[in-house]
């Protein structure tokens, strides 16, 4: 078994460990909005994309929802799901598109009910993804504020905003 997949049966240590990380970049913002927002995501955009592919086998969208979802990444899914899973999903729990693989929205199910700090997020309403932000440093976009910018020719929504955990 990968390093990562060991890592996720551990949602709730993962889970604790983004909450340490998104409360240091609040504190470190006002420096980072000195040294520059887009300078600080060039910088990021390197290790972010190395430490979340190994962990989470991340597509670096750039809108990271790994907390809402029982740390699993939901752009691992074929179809790109961001609400829930599709209607295909097999008997045995598998994907339709590749039988060989475990539908990401059943195990983000079952890994959220291991979590304490963001379990219940699974039932909030995530935007469509933003195909612009692919690449950048989510950790920037959340604290632009970007990651849950809706384009103005999108129906407009109400996001709910990441709870101060
Ligand atoms: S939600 Fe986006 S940023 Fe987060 S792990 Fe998945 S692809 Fe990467």
């Amino acid at each position: 078994m990968k390093f990562g997949q060991q890592l996720q049966r551990y949602p709730h240590f993962l889970e604790r460990t983004y909450q340490l990380t998104y409360h240091l970049f609040k504190k470190l913002d006002p420096l980072i909005a000195r040294i520059g927002y887009d300078r600080v995501d060039g910088w990021l955009r390197g290790p972010e994309d190395f430490a979340k592919r190994v962990v989470f086998d991340c597509h670096m969208c750039g809108q990271c929802i790994l907390h809402s979802t029982g740390m699993t990444c939901s752009m691992s899914c074929p179809k790109n799901l961001r609400n829930g899973p599709c209607g295909g999903v097999r008997a045995n729990g598998h994907c339709e598109v590749k039988p060989e693989m475990p539908c990401v929205w059943v195990q983000a199910y079952n890994r959220s009910l291991d979590m304490t700090v963001y379990g219940d997020e699974l039932l909030n309403i995530q935007p469509p993804v933003n195909r612009q932000l692919e690449g950048s440093s989510a950790w920037i976009n959340m604290l632009t504020g970007q990651d849950k910018a809706v384009p103005k020719a999108w129906p407009q929504m109400d996001i709910i905003p990441l709870a101060e955990k």
